[in-house]
Parts: structure tokens; sequence; C-alpha cells
């Protein structure tokens, strides 16, 4: 760590418009937090060696003796390991005067210093380039002189106490981003479950392994222009025979929703009857679930939105065979509310029915799929735009922060915009 001296360790006086270092012993005085920073570098293993032009030595208005006096005062308060002054005034041209690097190179060479692992902390201009011309990053403090952000240090701080927090890395925990394990898809445990009604892409997507299921609705087969679901249903069972794929009940009367459920559930072996919580005048489907579960039906309870509604279901489903409880969380979250506790909570209320699993349905965002993982939700459905995303975890940060600079670039250019 080299350090520049006035300006950064002790005080500086402005004297006719220009600052001046003190002039005597009697005039040295450290900044606040100079022995604290010190110390902290120190225990981090660092050497701190002093490097300050002195010109007033060789323009006569100052002696080296007042001058080394003050490098003795500041050697016995902090913990530093060489103090070197350059008593030049420029005119001998002279290696060691800021912003040449020589004290620097030589103070190097003779405590064996790595260059391109120190730091050069200074207020002026000319330190800064004395650290890069060393080869040593650099960091300005204090009230620096006009040339001083002109240099380009790589770092800014109000003084070095803050050096020091940049140095030692108290910055990270705002940088958290920095520091955080790089997401992976391989690595989440919650299963995901492709939501569609396209059954092209549906069995685009059965060829992909981390495709867990498939869910489908009313509204997402409306959309997708399907007119015979029957026929949809055999031509994605025909393509999709081994993992779990759920579909609706279109009725509102229990007794016709009944029926279609006995008939879906004759589909495969692998499909769930989706059955909604209620029908459309709020009537709980609580005794036909619970019927359907007693003869074997899987069944997958949906458009549940509160834990009331978990409780009852888990409840209904308990003498039945594997089975799930969709949680819209996404439409949870359409409403104001985070979904994450309400969905944490729901997981524990499933842990006495080991046969019942929880689906994060309706997700807004991809991040939807880390958060259902985060609190051990069994599965999460996602549509096509949200699995789209999926090839972007774990991307980084910087080479997508120049895909988005590239992407501005490109439109405005197509675009042929001109000012
Ligand atoms: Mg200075």
């Amino acid at each position: 760590m080299f350090l520049d001296r006035d300006g950064v360790l002790n005080r500086t006086f402005l004297r006719d418009g220009v600052t001046r270092p003190p002039s005597a012993l009697s005039e040295l005085e450290l900044l606040p937090g100079v022995p604290d920073a010190l110390g902290r570098l120190k225990d981090a293993g660092y050497l701190l060696i002093v490097v300050t032009n002195q010109p007033d030595v060789a323009r006569g208005t100052q002696s080296r003796e007042r001058v080394e006096e003050m490098h003795a005062w500041l050697r016995e308060r902090l913990p530093l390991d060489a103090v070197r002054a350059c008593y030049h005034d420029g005119s001998d041209g002279c290696a060691c005067r800021k912003p040449r690097p020589g004290l620097l190179l030589e103070e190097a060479a003779r405590l064996g210093v790595d260059l391109s692992r120190s730091v050069m902390v200074g207020d002026r201009g000319t330190d800064v380039h004395a650290g890069r011309a060393a080869g040593c990053a650099t960091i300005l403090v204090g009230t620096p002189d006009p040339g001083g952000r002109d240099a380009r240090p790589d770092r800014v701080a109000a003084d070095l106490a803050e050096a020091v927090g940049l140095i030692l890395g108290d910055d990270r925990e705002e940088d958290e981003d920095m520091n955080e394990p790089v997401p992976s898809v391989a690595a989440l445990r919650v299963k995901i479950f492709a939501d569609g009604a396209d059954a092209a892409s549906m069995i685009e997507l059965g060829r992909r392994s981390h495709i867990a299921g498939f869910t489908t609705n009313p509204t997402l087969m409306r959309k997708a222009g399907v007119v015979d679901y029957r026929a949809f249903a055999r031509e994605v069972l025909a393509a999709v025979p081994d993992r779990p794929i759920s579909f609706e009940v279109l009725a509102d009367e229990l007794p016709e929703m009944e029926r279609q459920a006995r008939e879906i559930a004759s589909w495969g072996p692998n499909v769930y009857v989706k059955i909604p919580v209620t029908n459309t005048r709020r009537e709980t489907t609580s005794p036909l679930v619970r019927r359907l579960a007693g003869e074997g039906v899987h069944v997958n309870v949906t458009a549940v939105f509160t834990l009331d509604q978990v409780r009852a279901v888990a409840e209904d489903l308990a003498r039945g065979p594997h089975s799930y409880v969709s949680v819209f969380a996404g439409r949870i979250a359409d409403t104001g509310r985070d979904p994450a506790p309400l969905m944490a909570r729901a997981v524990e209320l499933l842990r006495p029915y080991p046969q019942e699993e929880l689906i994060w349905a309706s997700p807004r965002e991809l991040l939807n799929v880390f958060q259902a993982d985060a609190i051990g939700c069994h599965v999460i459905t996602a549509t096509s735009d949200v699995l789209a995303k999926l090839g972007l975890v774990g991307k980084d940060l910087d080479d997508f922060s120049l895909d988005t600079v590239k992407m501005f670039h490109d439109d405005a250019q197509k675009a042929d915009f001109r000012l």
C-alpha cells in the first residue's frame, strides 16, 4: 500500500490560495480515522509505504531535518514500514518526484512488493499518475486538486478510511450480486411443469428432460385455438405418456363435473383431473374432490388462492392417490401481495400429506422458479415465455449488460433514427 502523505495522512493548510504541508512538527496533525485505517491494512497483511514530494527543501523554504523529524513522528504513531520523500523540486529531472514512479519502484524492489497487487492512495493527480506508472491500482481521496479526477483513478473515496474499506471489501455486502452463487437450472429441486395448450409446442417440450410434467386449462386451450378437447388430449398424451399431465373439467354443475372427471381420468394413467376449488356460484367442490380421490382418481385442485382453501383441500385429498394443489401465486402477486410467505406456509400445511404436492401456479417471471425452489415448493408451472428465459439462468451480468447495449444500438440503426 503506497500512501501519499499530505492530505491523506495529515492535514494540510491553505495559504494564499495554495495548499501547503505542515511547516513544522507543531503543525503536524493526523486526519481523522487514519490510525485505525492503517491498523486495518496492517492486520490484513499490507506493507505500508509513504511516498511524498517535499520540494520546499530544494526551494530552501524548509529544512530536510524538520521534514525528517515529522516523518519520525509519523513512524512512532502509525504502523508504517517505510517513509520515502523526494526532496527535489522538479528542476533536475529526478526519477523520484511524483508523478514519476521512482520512489514506488525503489521501495517495491527493496521490500519485494508485487506492484500489480499494490494500491497507491493519494489526493492529487500526480499520485494517481505515479501509482499507475508503477503498475498499481489507484484511489483518489480527500479534496483532490483539479487534475485528480482527470487522472482517472480506479476508485474515488472520501478519505483514507473509506479507501481502506474499498480495498478490504467493506462494500461487498452492498454489491451482493458479486458474491452470491451463480444460479443454475441443474441445481433446482422444484419440478418445472410446462403450462400450455398448443399441442405442437407441448410435444416439443415433452422431449426436454427438465420438463417434469404438463398442465393446461380452458383459457389457454381457447387462446391456442383448440376446438376438439378429446382430440387435443389424445394427441398430447400420445407424445407424453410418461409424465403427469393435467386436464381440466369444463362443467359448472357438480354432477356433470363428476362425469367429466371420470372420463378425463380414463384417458391415461398419467392424467390428473383438474377440479376448480369452487364452481362459478362459489359452491365448494370439496365433496366431489373427496369422492374422486377416495376412488383413486389423481386430482389437481386448481384456482386455490387462500390458506383456508389449502387446509380444506389437503384434507379432501388425504385418502387419495398422488395429487396436486395448485395455488395461483402469480395472481396473488397481481393483487400486490407477496405470494412467497403464503406459498411457504402452504408447503408446511401439506407436509403431513406426503402424496400431495403443491404447485406454484401462474408464475409471472423466471425469478418465481427460484422463489418456489427456495421455499421447498414441489412444482412450478411455467408458460412458454418463462420457459424461454431458463436459457438466461446464471448468465454473466457484464455480458448481459453488453448484449443490452448492442440491442439498443442495433435497433437504433435499423430504425435509422437520426438526431
Ligand atoms: Mg498530497
